[in-house]
């Protein structure tokens, strides 16, 4: 789910007395005031997000613009826990200086609005010597103060950004309640030029030296007199002090905690490492990073599923209702699915054992690959989460980091089972083509560790420190291109094809799902608005040009939030009718224009057809040539594939010149200038092999190609045509943009049957063997070019029924 723009919305505020929170920092609070934890309750109904601003001293209870400092931090809660009576624990994570403004009370939360701080720009030659003397005195101040820990030292010594390093050193040497520190840490959140920060911050670690190293001194001296056990007793004693003043309600946070790990009823060895953990967690200062780290990692073990576990639902007959309930068409896709849940139904009834693969639900965007994911886990009765692979390149991504330092986290596998709160939720592994390997390790090994049953049983996550057992879990994955899975995860899977819709299923979709959807989302009744077929089909054609529907969906959404507003806002009495005028009223003008790509027969142009990630499309591909010695360039979007079929259709011309009438010694006086469009890179390069054979034949011969017929097939040095794959997609694109004609290989004709009956209706197929047939169906006689803009030759324009 895409999450809304924060900024300039409204969004609740949460004042706070000592606390500022920069970005980055992961800070733990205790909320107990009623309306802080209204503030709070609304954040977790919405986004996650709230602001959080620092009460000015002295301000009563009521929040006003000037009651609090007006820059602020925007943060998102990323775990909670309710507590009796009716108080919060939240840990949050800072995201961004904001600056606040429209601050109001209201009755219940405070809102304010968000605008970001944008950091000024940095000149690196100034920040390197900078950091370079930072660095430094944090060194020294540690040795002469013992804080920051070593694993914060850590950071520092790795920073590389000196507005990051700034907030960091901010958080942990300015830490304590005490009015002097506050004010400093606003100011320092307040101020946007990061290297203004890093001043300030160095001068504040040199005075603090230089004041430590007397009273070092002085203590020294003390110390030796002191008893080193009575010693111990009183620093043990001030830590509990400190911990009641941080949380007077709750008493004793370790005996919570103890309470909680023993109640949790996790495996024994993990209780035994969470109350390892807890230990070392009392010996620590209460608010040191490391204490941070520490109460996080207890907090993420106890958020995950331990036991919890939903019923599965093995009735057949309610799964194909919800899968019918909520996806058109789809049939064989759909019967793929229902064997699928019967043989794990049949397996769970026998008790029979057997690992099945995982399913792998490949097409293009907006085509149902997840809410076919959803439906399946309806179907089961079982939770879904989505963890989304795009681009996903470092293994820790999937495996998590280690715990050491503030800010790690689980990998995205087991993020996800928190957020299932079961141990067998469905998971979508989203996009697994999409996973990319790099020197940080390679994150589809990591995965396959996820799917493999022999392994998943005690999957090893590097935060968790501890196996974790995700054998229960259903993983469903979905790609856009099969041919870029991981091979030994493709191995795994059983891959189910889903190919776009045609014009007509988009109608059906859309007027049976999408639009009663988005009526409802706009709080509309269904009565509300009305939309007759012929409508919702010029949505389709003119607005949208894809695929899936997703382009389809988002259009309906459009059309429905201005029929809301236009009832709501101005107070037009429903139903709101739209028809043609109002259409182009919410969506402006056409997008799409029928014909568009059909601008009459040209010289050295000719239309093929790939497959890309979102489907079929079309590829024009244009030749031109110019007094030269025989050079062939090619520029655009050309793959190695594409280079070697540009040549292969070269040699066919050269081969075949006397035949074609073509000047046989045209490479001594011809440079041939071949080019294709940006844009999506087509996946099967050797399917452009005819268009670009033809397209050069039409150059040198200057015969036009047919501007209404399109093709695909890969071409060998003697002018055989050979088979391609995706015809269904390469179809459906020639039929979305209203081409009449399609010239594809003679092996591919047995594919024909199961194109929509539509689209073989209205487009004529010619399935050839040879390039000689290619010629005779797409390039017209010489004197048939199109003057510029009368064009009588080839019929172009094409109607649908
Ligand atoms: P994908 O995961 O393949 O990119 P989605 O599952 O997100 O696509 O689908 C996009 C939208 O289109 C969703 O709202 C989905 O419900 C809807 N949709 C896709 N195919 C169908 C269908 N056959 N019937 C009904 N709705 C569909």
């Amino acid at each position: 789910m895409s999450r809304h723009d924060p900024f300039g919305q409204r969004l609740p505020l949460l004042p706070m007395k000592e606390v500022v929170i920069f970005p980055r920092n992961i800070v733990t609070l205790f909320i107990g005031k009623p309306r802080s934890v209204l503030a709070v309750e609304e954040a977790l109904a919405t986004d996650q997000r709230l602001v959080i601003a620092m009460q000015r001293s002295g301000g009563g209870d009521e929040v006003t613009v000037d009651s609090i400092h007006r820059v602020g931090t925007l943060v998102e809660i990323v775990s909670f826990e309710r507590r009796d009576p009716s108080g919060i624990q939240i840990v949050l994570e800072g995201i961004a200086r904001v600056r606040l403004s429209q601050v109001e009370q209201g009755t219940g939360v405070a809102t304010a609005a968000a605008e970001r701080l944008a950091e000024s720009p940095v000149d690196p030659a100034e920040a390197e010597p900078m950091l370079t003397v930072i660095k430094d005195l944090t060194v020294r101040y540690r040795d002469e103060k013992g804080v920051p820990s070593s694993e914060v030292l850590d950071m520092v010594k790795r920073a590389s950004e000196p507005g990051q390093l700034a907030d960091l050193l901010a958080t942990q040497l300015l830490a304590g309640p005490e009015d002097g520190k506050t004010l400093e840490r606003q100011a320092l959140l307040e101020q946007v030029d990061p290297l203004q920060r890093l001043q300030t911050l160095a001068m504040r670690i040199r005075n603090e030296i230089d004041g430590a190293a007397a009273v070092r001194l002085v203590t020294e001296r003390l110390r030796d007199k002191a008893d080193h056990e009575h010693q111990k007793t009183i620093i043990k004693r001030q830590i509990e002090e400190l911990q009641k003043m941080l949380d007077p309600e709750e008493g004793n946070e370790f005996d919570q905690f103890r309470r909680r790990i023993l109640e949790r009823g996790m495996p024994k060895s993990i209780e035994d490492k969470l109350l390892g953990e807890l230990r070392r967690l009392e010996g620590m200062q209460p608010v040191s990073a490391e204490a941070t780290v520490v109460r996080t990692y207890l907090d993420n073990l106890l958020a995950l599923p331990w036991h919890e576990e939903t019923v599965d639902q093995n009735d057949l007959a309610r799964a194909e209702a919800i899968l019918n309930g909520h996806h058109y068409g789809l049939e064989s896709v759909k019967e793929r699915i229902l064997d699928f849940l019967a043989v794990r139904a049949l397996r769970a009834r026998t008790g029979r054992g057997g690992s099945s693969a995982i399913l792998c639900l490949v097409g293009p965007p907006g085509v149902g690959k997840t809410s076919l994911g959803q439906s399946i886990a309806e179907a089961m009765d079982r939770k879904f989460e989505t963890v989304s692979l795009g681009g996903v390149r470092d293994e820790a991504e999937i495996r998590g980091h280690r715990k050491t330092y503030i800010g790690a986290m689980p990998g995205r596998v087991i993020k996800a089972m928190s957020q299932a709160k079961t141990i067998n939720p469905v998971i979508l592994l989203d996009e697994i083509d999409k996973l990319a390997q790099d020197q940080r390790g390679d994150p589809s090994s990591a995965l396959l560790e996820v799917l493999d049953p022999n392994q998943n049983r005690a999957f090893t996550d590097h935060y968790l420190e501890a196996p974790y057992d995700l054998s229960k879990v259903l993983f469903i994955a979905t790609a856009n291109y099969k041919q870029q899975i991981p091979r030994p995860l493709l191995d795994r899977m059983e891959i189910i094809d889903l190919s776009g819709y045609y014009e007509d299923e988009k109608v059906e979709i859309g007027r049976q799902h999408l639009l009663a959807r988005q009526i409802h989302a706009n709080s509309l009744g269904d009565e509300d608005l009305v939309m007759n077929d012929d409508v919702l089909r010029r949505v389709v054609r003119e607005y949208t040009r894809e695929a899936g529907v997703r382009g389809l969906e988002r259009e309906l959404a459009t059309i429905c939030r201005k029929a809301a507003s236009g009832i709501f806002k101005e107070g037009h009495t429903p139903p709101v009718l739209i028809d043609d005028v109002l259409l182009e009223e919410y969506l402006g003008p056409p997008r799409y224009l029928i014909g568009e790509t059909l601008n009459g027969a040209e010289i050295g142009v000719a239309m093929g057809l790939g497959t890309t990630e979102v489907g079929g499309e079309l590829i024009q591909v244009e030749v031109v040539t110019m007094p030269g010695r025989g050079q062939l360039k090619i520029t655009g979007n050309a793959g190695d594939v594409m280079q070697e079929s540009a040549q292969a259709a070269l040699t066919y011309a050269r081969t075949r010149a006397a035949h074609l009438g073509i000047d046989v010694d045209f490479q001594e006086k011809l440079d041939l200038h071949i080019h294709l469009p940006q844009g999506a890179m087509p996946k099967d390069g050797p399917s452009a092999g005819i268009t670009m054979a033809i397209a050069l034949i039409s150059a040198l011969t200057n015969r036009p190609v047919r501007a209404d017929t399109a093709m695909t097939g890969e071409i060998t040095l003697r002018g055989h045509v050979l088979a391609i794959g995706g015809l269904r997609d390469k179809a459906l694109a020639a039929h979305r943009s209203g081409l009449s004609r399609l010239i594809a290989p003679k092996e591919n004709e047995r594919e024909y049957e199961q194109l929509p009956a539509r689209v073989r209706e209205e487009i004529s197929f010619f399935f050839v063997k040879s390039m000689d047939e290619v010629i005779n169906e797409s390039l017209l006689p010489k004197e048939c070019v199109a003057t510029s803009d009368e064009d009588q030759v080839v019929s172009t324009a094409m109607s649908r029924m």
